[in-house]
Formats: structure tokens, sequence, C-alpha cells
């Protein structure tokens, strides 16, 4: 059999590592690069390898939710980092939710513990000059200067997008008279989250303060190139006085108000960081607030009067590129060769459009599956019709000349033109998408 060429992999994130350990596991060498800490990001607060910026959650685990299907699908695929995720998960009801800091040590043990695996701390400058084959899985906060290189090289111009992160609330600063354990509906058996309440005039107040304070570099363009899915609580409060409550404020499946007893107006949710329960995200509260105006807002919240803030919010520009355009249906950049200097050159990550932590996993398994294919056997892999993978693959590869990042959700899931009305969707395509891939998988054997 001849020599395997040495793979590089540009990024120890999410999509980075899960490609990483998938390819080591398929017999590769791999030399995995990853700037931090040399060079910082302006999100990341540690050195660890994939570090979950925002939230600690992978969102729902039931078959009947989209990223429940997902995690579901990575798991039958054999997907490293959920099984990091499960030695690091923290009660969170129907969510896959971690101690980030267990989750990234656990995930760091795989990488250094695998012999086919070389770490290099140091910044990939440049797609071109390396004969490597590569994944590109620099994530959303991609260095300047590889973006640089990159886009140049591409022929395009830099693409991007405006998100925020949440506040981090220190657990004995919450105030425990003001606040209750519930999870929504019940769902689970022990309560997860921590639920602090507002009646209406405190919401209103809460409201009219977000809509006037401060917001870090509001430029104009901004509003526009927010990421839909992941709006600043300020920015919901400017589109109606009722947009938190039906959005992450919305009291509902949280039982009454003992005042009034009637529903709560309001509700912010917490959902505990670390499984110490030391520390706790707002859940869905990203803001781009200026920190100032975090600390004086949140306070106006009984239960978050005192607060201590371990981490405030903030915004940053998100890196893409144009997936439609620039790659093929394994991921594959189409205009690699040897005339442009570059090597063959698979995408993976938030870098795709693909947004989300378990987006990132699931690219980052699937380019490693089809750059391996590819090296052995001459082409790449083609997932079912119907799978989760395949469907948000197809979403960042089909022509879309208005194309955006896109979290997964059933709307991506194909689905027959004679489906009848009455049935019930989710369970359907859920089904759908659970045989499609159980049958790949079985005969792929
Ligand atoms: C501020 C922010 C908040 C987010 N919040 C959430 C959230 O709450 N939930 C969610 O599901 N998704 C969230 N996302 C979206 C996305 O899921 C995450 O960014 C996710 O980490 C993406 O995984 P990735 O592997 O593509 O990139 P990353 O996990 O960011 O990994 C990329 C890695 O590449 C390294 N790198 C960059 N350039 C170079 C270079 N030139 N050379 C070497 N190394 C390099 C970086 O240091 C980084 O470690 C958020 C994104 C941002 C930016």
């Amino acid at each position: 059999m001849s020599k395997q060429p040495r793979i590089r992999v540009i990024g120890a994130g999410l999509s980075g590592c899960e490609a990483s350990l998938q390819l080591a596991s398929m017999g590769f060498e791999v030399d995995l690069y990853e700037m931090r800490p040399n060079i910082p990001t302006p999100a990341h607060r540690t050195s660890n390898m994939a570090e979950l910026v925002c939230s600690n959650s992978f969102k729902g685990l039931g078959l009947n939710s989209a990223h429940g299907l997902m995690k579901n699908e990575l798991r039958l695929l054999g997907s490293f980092l959920m099984q990091a995720a499960e030695v690091a998960r923290v009660p969170a009801g129907e969510s896959l939710s971690v101690d980030r800091e267990q989750f990234s040590k656990e995930v760091e043990r795989l990488i250094h513990s695998n012999p086919k695996i070389t770490v290099h701390l140091q910044e990939v400058l440049s797609l071109a000059g390396d004969d490597r084959p590569t994944i590109v899985a620099a994530g959303p906060l991609c260095s300047s200067a590889l973006a640089d290189d990159m886009f140049s090289r591409l022929g395009q111009s830099r693409m991007h997008f405006f998100d925020a992160i949440a506040p981090v609330v220190d657990a004995e600063s919450i105030d425990m008279n003001h606040a209750f354990w519930k999870n929504r509906w019940d769902k689970g058996t022990d309560p997860d989250f921590l639920n602090c309440p507002l009646n209406r005039a405190t919401y209103e107040e809460f409201v009219r303060k977000l809509i006037e304070a401060d917001a870090v570099e509001p430029k104009p363009f901004e509003s526009r190139e927010l990421f839909e899915g992941c709006l600043p609580v300020e920015e919901m409060a400017r589109r109606g006085q009722d947009t938190l409550r039906f959005g992450p404020m919305r009291p509902v499946g949280l039982g009454e108000d003992p005042d009034t007893g009637r529903k709560w107006w309001a509700v912010i949710q917490l959902r505990a960081e670390n499984s110490q329960r030391t520390l706790f995200n707002m859940v869905g509260f990203q803001t781009r607030l200026k920190w100032g105006s975090q600390k004086e807002i949140f306070s106006i919240v009984p239960a978050l009067r005192n607060a201590n803030f371990v981490r405030l919010g903030a915004m940053h520009r998100n890196t893409f590129i144009e997936s439609p355009k620039l790659l093929d249906v394994h991921l594959r950049l189409k205009q690699n060769g040897s005339e442009n200097g570059l090597p063959p050159t698979w995408f993976a990550g938030q870098i795709t459009g693909a947004e989300g932590y378990t987006e990132a996993v699931a690219t980052g398994l699937y380019a490693a599956l089809n750059l391996a294919n590819t090296l052995r056997r001459g082409a790449g892999i083609e997932l079912p019709q119907g799978s989760c993978i395949r469907a948000l693959v197809d979403h960042l590869t089909a022509p879309n000349p208005s194309f955006q990042p896109m979290n997964f959700n059933f709307g991506l899931l194909p689905r027959p033109a004679d489906l009848p009305r009455k049935t019930d969707r989710k369970e359907f395509l859920g089904e759908q998408a659970q045989t499609a891939i159980r049958s790949w998988i079985a005969n792929s054997r």
C-alpha cells in the first residue's frame, strides 16, 4: 500500500478536534495547528481545545428536536466529541449541557493520548505553500492573517456577521428569595434550571432600560448583519414590548406567581455552567451592551440585584466563506489544484456557515470522512437523503445567492410532496432521518 500523506488540520476547536480524532482513528497521521495561546481571539477565554465560547449547551436531546436527532446521528457515526460531552455532562433537563472545562479537558485527553496526532501551537498564515491535504477548521474567529490570505486566494471579499455571547453569574450572588428551581413543564427528574421571575412593572422597566442603554460600537450596518438565531436581548427588546416575553423570557410551563395566582409575567432562566453549580449562564441572554449598562440593567431583576458577573456579554464578528460557490457536497474546495498553489482542501465548522456547536462537530466529522475516503478510494462519501448531516451539507452547498449561516433545523430536512397534512411532521422526519442513517451505516460496513 502506498504511504498515506500526513494531514494538516487548522484549528483545534470543535470541528478541528473532531476531524483530527476521526482521521487518526482511520490510521492517518495528523498535524493539528492551534494559534491560541500565542494569538488570542476576541471570544475565547482560555487556551483549551474545543472551548465552548458562549453557552455550555449542545441543545436538545430528544428525538423530537432537530439537535437531538443530529446528536443521535453523530453518536451512531462514532463522534468523539459527543463521547466527551457525555463525560462532562451536567444536569440540564432535556438538553445536553456540559461543564465546559471538563469537556475541553476530555477532548485534550483524547487528542494528546493519540500517538497519530501531533499538536503544533502556532498560527497558520496561509493555505498555500504546503502539500498536505488540509482541513480548514479555523472557526468564525479565524485569524486575520489566514482570513486575508484565504479570501484573496479564493477571489472573494470577506463575509461576516455579528453575534453576541451571554453573561455568566456567580451562584453565591443570586438572591434565592427571588429565584426558584424548576424545569419548564417539569421535564426531567430533578430541577436543573434556576428561574428569576419579573412582575409586569419590573419587566416593563427592564425592557425600557434595554432599549435606552448604550451598545458597544453601535455601527449602522450591525443590525443588518446580526445572526437572527442569536439576537442580542436589546435588539429583541427593540422589536416589541413583548418580544422577550415570547422569547428567552417566556414564562410558560414555570408555574404561577403566588402573589397574583397567575402565570409569571416574565422569567429569566439560569442554567448551571459546571457540575458543582457554582456558575450559571443566563439562557438566551447574549448582549452587546456596554458592561456598565449590563450590570445596571440586570440588577433590576430581583434575583440578580447583587449579582456578581464572572463574565459579561460581548459582541463579535464571525467570518464565513460563501460555501455554495466554493465547496462541493463533500465540503471540499472546488477550485483547488496546482494552478492556485493550494493543496486538496476541505472546510469544516462555522467557517462553512454551519452555525452552532453540534453543527461544528458534525461538519468536522463529515469533512474527515470525506478526506479519508478521497485519499483511499478516490471519491468522497455520500450520506443518505433524509439524514441530518446530509441536509445540513445540502444547505451549505446548494446554489444560494443570499447565503447566510444557519443552525440545523427541521426545515432543512427533505419531505415527500405527498406527505399527508395531518402527519406529525417532526415524528415523520425524525424516523426518516434515523432509518436513513442506520441503513447507510449498515451498508457501509
Ligand atoms: C461569540 C460567539 C458565541 C457563540 N455562541 C454559541 C452558542 O452559544 N451556541 C452554539 O451552538 N454556537 C455558538 N457559536 C457558534 C459556533 O458554534 C462556535 O463558534 C463553535 O465554536 C464553532 O466551532 P469551530 O470548530 O468552527 O470553531 P472554533 O471552535 O472557534 O475553533 C476554531 C479554532 O481555530 C483556531 N484558529 C483560528 N485561526 C487560526 C490560525 N490561523 N491558525 C491556527 N489556529 C487558528 C482558533 O483559535 C480556534 O481554537 C458562537 C460563536 C461565537 C463567535
